[in-house]
């Protein structure tokens, strides 16, 4: 056989060029090139192999390709093995036809070479392949955190970022979604999910799965109604036709980047995203919140408060307040509730300026039973004076209901004093998912083994349910300030309904009604009306220190 044209030769080359700047790695070009080279060399078969170690090559697991093939192949000619640094192993095995004319020393070298270069871009091209699949993705398919870095690094080298948008975004309630549909399903959901904010960025950004149901992104804003559209809540189908569907919607912390913008670390963007998510997180109404720079102040107190609280808590700054619960046919004072004051300066700081922040964290739990350890002294100080002792409901954030022991928790700290359990009442609020639900009925039933009172707080305030007050066998029903009908509502009004069939409700399935918030004779009218029997609120009293409050228990009846 002649030696091979210059023309073929600078085919070859040509198509070499090629390959090595494919992005990805193109098979089919590839193909070509052996196909060619087997024509042109007049041999009669061209297989490569690829494993990704060497161990797999030894059992034969890997990818095999038949290039070229003219069925005659029954001789190899050239086998070239080669290991990455990855260790990835690709083998390259050209095969002749044994009665065709042997080939020349100069072919077996041009072939040889030839083979080895193509090889050697091949396994970088596929190793670069690879390696995007594993790092840029998570098991699941999602891309992950480094794809998210790996488009604002290079968005940023270009000056492209100013003026897009970035976003953190945690779902509502999935886990109650993965309730409903099932947890395959739930899977599905995510991903159209997922794949309905890929299209709506449109190839301008870029969406990662940061874990869970935790999403961070970039986007265009030009296709911002469609995102925020998205975020506030959109139905997410779960099977191929579309007919099932689920609501989904998400918390969503925005940070508009500025013009010009130069990215430092990935924490100037982060930070931002995080923090607004953080805060739409909180607030119960639209779940999407822009950044802006008081957010930082914010952030900062927040951070003082945490930092302060241990300090507080070791100093003993906070205070027991005592709000009486009278009941309003005698005007004997039946028992309190324990509210927290934390004394700064000699200034008294009320609890909503930093309860909410205790609770990002489980800083609430340390304090409510610092709370319960300072009451049930109290209590002990009462009965050792002689003082006739009254039940003092306590306030246990829903932070607590994950522990499994926090009845015995409760419970060591209520014998340490030697306090009888039935003076001790545990409120606890209502709870929006089926998680909580069933750990607020063990936490209930606990308690009530070990005769301690629980009362559900707040009823009326966000989504009460009757399931929960139905199902789990409560004491005490505290109904919220929100639902006494006010002053001016007259007695057909909506208001005046709902509240008494509230309160017959209660009545009938054995419940104990106190009213929070009441403050004028009116409203006491009405509640004597229907039947209501314990009041807290300022009409008889504001939450008092210790000292004022003993007061009122040597005093024992208000006047009604
Ligand atoms: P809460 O448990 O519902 O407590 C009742 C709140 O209503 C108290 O607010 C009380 O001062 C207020 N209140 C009572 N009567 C009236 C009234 O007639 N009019 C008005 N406008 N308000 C009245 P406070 O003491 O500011 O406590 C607010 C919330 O902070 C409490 O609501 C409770 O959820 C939480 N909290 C207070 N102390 C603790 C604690 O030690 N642990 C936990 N986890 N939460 C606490
Ligand atoms: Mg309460
Ligand atoms: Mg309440």
């Amino acid at each position: 056989m002649s030696e091979i044209t210059n023309e073929q030769y600078n085919s070859f080359l040509e198509r070499l060029v090629r390959i090595t700047h494919m992005e990805p790695f193109d098979r089919e070009a590839y193909v070509d090139l052996i196909t060619e080279i087997c024509y042109v060399y007049g041999l009669a078969k061209g297989v490569t192999e690829f494993y990704p170690t060497p161990m797999m090559e030894q059992r034969g697991t890997g990818e095999i390709f038949c290039d070229f093939d003219n069925g005659k192949g029954d001789k190899v000619l050239i086998k070239i093995r080669i290991v990455s640094s990855s260790k990835a192993v690709i083998i390259a095995t050209l095969y002749v036809n044994s009665a065709d004319e042997e080939k020349s020393e100069d072919e077996i070298m041009q072939l040889d070479t030839m083979l080895r270069v193509i090889m050697g871009f091949v396994a970088r091209r596929r190793l670069i392949r690879k390696l995007e699949e594993f790092g840029f993705s998570d098991l699941d398919g999602y891309n992950n955190f480094r794809a998210f870095a790996r488009y604002i690094d290079i968005a940023n080298a270009e000056n492209q970022l100013g003026g897009k948008a970035a976003f953190h975004i945690d779902l509502h309630n999935f886990t109650v979604v993965n309730q409903e549909v099932g947890r395959d399903n739930g899977d599905i959901v995510l991903k159209n999910y997922y794949k309905r904010i890929q299209e709506a960025i449109y190839g301008m950004g870029v969406v990662a799965r940061l874990g869970g149901d935790k999403f961070i992104g970039v986007y265009d804003r030009v296709f911002e109604e469609e995102i925020y559209k998205i975020f506030s809540g959109i139905p997410i189908p779960y099977d191929s036709e579309g007919k099932k569907r689920v609501n989904v919607s998400a918390a969503a912390g925005i940070y508009i980047l500025p013009i010009p913008f130069m990215m430092k670390g990935y924490g100037d963007i982060m930070d931002k995203i995080m923090m607004a998510g953080n805060i739409a997180k909180q607030q119960a109404e639209s779940g999407i919140v822009v950044y802006d720079d008081t957010m930082k102040e914010r952030i900062n107190h927040l951070k003082k408060v945490q930092a302060d609280f241990k300090i507080g808590l070791k100093n003993e700054e906070f205070a027991v307040f005592y709000q009486p619960k009278v009941d309003i046919i005698n005007g004997v004072l039946i028992g309190a509730e324990a509210l927290c004051r934390w004394i700064q300066d000699d200034k008294i700081i009320p609890p909503m300026s930093f309860i909410p922040i205790l609770e990002m964290n489980t800083d609430i739990c340390d304090l409510d039973f610092y709370m319960l350890e300072h009451v049930c002294q109290h209590l002990k100080k009462w009965i050792d004076e002689g003082r006739e002792a009254i039940r003092v409901s306590v306030n246990f954030s829903r932070k607590h209901l994950v522990d499994v022991d926090l009845v015995d928790h409760i419970i060591e700290v209520i014998d340490k004093y030697k306090v009888p359990h039935e003076y001790i009442e545990i409120e606890l609020t209502e709870t929006t998912t089926d998680v909580l639900f069933s750990d607020l009925r063990r936490v209930v039933r606990g308690l009530q083994e070990q005769g301690i009172w629980t009362a559900v707080d707040d009823f009326g305030v966000g989504y009460s349910s009757l399931n929960l007050i139905c199902e789990i066998p409560w004491n005490v029903l505290k109904v919220d300030k929100s639902i006494v009908p006010v002053d001016e509502a007259g007695s057909d009004s909506t208001s005046h309904k709902m509240f008494a069939h509230v309160i017959s409700l209660a009545h009938d399935i054995g419940l104990k009604c106190v009213i929070e918030g009441v403050e004028t004779g009116k409203q006491m009218e009405i509640l004597k009306k229907n039947n209501c029997r314990i009041v807290q609120g300022y009409y008889f009293d504001k939450p008092l220190p210790l000292e004022e409050f003993e007061t009122r228990i040597d005093r024992k009846t208000y006047e009604v």
